[in-house]
Formats: C-alpha cells, sequence, structure tokens
C-alpha cells in the first residue's frame, strides 16, 4: 500500500469511528433558506470543495452571490511541499475549482498553514482582517469551519470565525448576518441541517477536487468525500427526514446557527 492510499485509509478509519450519531432529531432542510448574499469561510484551498461544493452548488442556483475566503496559504509545514508542489500552483488550482464551481468571488488572506494555532498574534490580525472583511462584504450567511474537528488550522479558525462572527453581530457591525453555518470537513458537527447533494453537484465536487492535484498527491479526497456525502445520506435516511420527495442518498451535513434579530 502506497503512503497516499495509507492515509486515506487511516482517515476514513478515524472519520468512520466519530461520525455516528452525531445529528439532531429535527433537522432543517437547507432547501428552505433564503440568503442572497454568502460567505465561505475555508481555512486551506480545497475545503470549500470538500464542504461547501453542494451548498455553492445550491445557493448559486437560488441565485445567490457566493464569495469564498481561504485563510491560509502554504507554509514550509505543508505536506504538498514534499510532493513537490508550489503555493502558486495551489493558489492556480484553486481557480481552477472555482471556474468548476462558477461562484462568484474568490479571496485570500495570507496566514501560513499549520501556524496560527500556536500564534496568538496571528489569531488577532486574523480576527481584525476577518472582522474588516464582512463589515466590506456584509454577508447575510458564512459558512465557517468546525471548531470541534481534528485539523488545527480548522479548529483554530473555526473557533476565532465564530468569536468574530458573535462580537460584530452584537456590536451591529454586521448589519445583514442572519446566520452561521458550520461545515463539516475533518470531523462531524452535531448535524441540524442538511442539503441533498444532487448528481449534479456531486460531479461537480469531484470535479473540483480533482483540480487540486497538489493535495491529491497525499490524500485521495475523493475517497473522503464520497464517505463524508454516504454518512450524512445514511443520517437522514435513519431520522425520518428523508421525506419521499428526498432523492439522493448522499449529503452534505452542516450545523445552522441563527442570529437573533436586535
Ligand atoms: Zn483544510
Amino acid at each position: 500500500m502506497d503512503t497516499k492510499e495509507f492515509r486515506t485509509k487511516l482517515l476514513i478509519e478515524k472519520l468512520s469511528k466519530i461520525y455516528p450519531d452525531r445529528f439532531s432529531q429535527n433537522l432543517v432542510d437547507m432547501r428552505s433558506a433564503e440568503y442572497r448574499k454568502i460567505l465561505i469561510i475555508a481555512p486551506h484551498a480545497d475545503d470549500e470543495v470538500i464542504g461547501c461544493g453542494a451548498a455553492i452548488d445550491h445557493f448559486i442556483g437560488q441565485g445567490a452571490h457566493i464569495t469564498v475566503l481561504i485563510v491560509t496559504q502554504e507554509s514550509s509545514r505543508s505536506i504538498a511541499r514534499y510532493y513537490d508542489y508550489t503555493p502558486q500552483q495551489r493558489m492556480e488550482e484553486s481557480y481552477e475549482a472555482q471556474s468548476v464551481l462558477g461562484y462568484h468571488e474568490l479571496e485570500y488572506f495570507n496566514f501560513p498553514e499549520l501556524m496560527l494555532r500556536s500564534d496568538a498574534l496571528l489569531q488577532k490580525s486574523f480576527c481584525l482582517e476577518l472582522h474588516d472583511f464582512i463589515v466590506k462584504h456584509q454577508p447575510d450567511c458564512v459558512f465557517i469551519p468546525n471548531k470541534e474537528e481534528m485539523h488545527p488550522d480548522h479548529q483554530i479558525i473555526g473557533e476565532l470565525s465564530e468569536g468574530v462572527l458573535a462580537k460584530g453581530v452584537k456590536s451591529k457591525s454586521f448589519t445583514q448576518l442572519q446566520a452561521a453555518i458550520v461545515y463539516e470537513i475533518w470531523g462531524p458537527v452535531v448535524m441540524n441541517s442538511f442539503l441533498e447533494i444532487s448528481d449534479t453537484a456531486y460531479a461537480k465536487k469531484i470535479q473540483g477536487i480533482r483540480c487540486y492535484r497538489s493535495q491529491l498527491s497525499s490524500v485521495d479526497y475523493e475517497k473522503i468525500i464520497e464517505f463524508i456525502g454516504w454518512s450524512r445520506g445514511k443520517d437522514l435516511a435513519n431520522t425520518g427526514a428523508q421525506s419521499p420527495e428526498l432523492k439522493f442518498k448522499i449529503a452534505e451535513g452542516y450545523r445552522l446557527c441563527n442570529y437573533k434579530e436586535n
């Protein structure tokens, strides 16, 4: 078994242990949500495809404007470095994936991958930059990573984003913000909302992740996308949330947090 295959197998084994029973009984089908301006905060270029590919596809279909903000860029600790890929290549791949998914804006911050969690100064600048970014864009819905999962960048960026959003809502700086939606990459949320992944959306997720050749050199992300999608699809079948009109057996699961109107 080569390293990539081994690493993928290990990740799926870990995910298999932590996915079961992580959902609420009353699930919201996100098809009923009406957002016009969505911001997706992705710790790394590729998280937007893995965690939110179906959401991007769905909300574009609803006429929403979607911006993806990628927080980190590759650093000396990035794994792709060992496979002779450059940060520039990964960035180019993200633009390629953007054209596959068809969303509107792709923006970058410049925080070093795998260094945020241990650096309080970097964390402070991230919070300030994110606050200003949201004030400038005024989204009505923000997708954030899951602070309870295994990747250190996802954890810290999830936690800090949650704090920035809560504070901005409280101080009325984020005038349009209605909801934060926590999405899944390396670990489950307690799912309280979902979107089925249509055949078209699934094809886009797969085509999108294939753009990330640098990342696919170390892990088979197609298999990860497949595992998460089927796990959430199975949960929907088990909760009774699956109404007869639900046609697809795979889904993206989220934790939807609505901000109360002030
Ligand atoms: Zn990531």
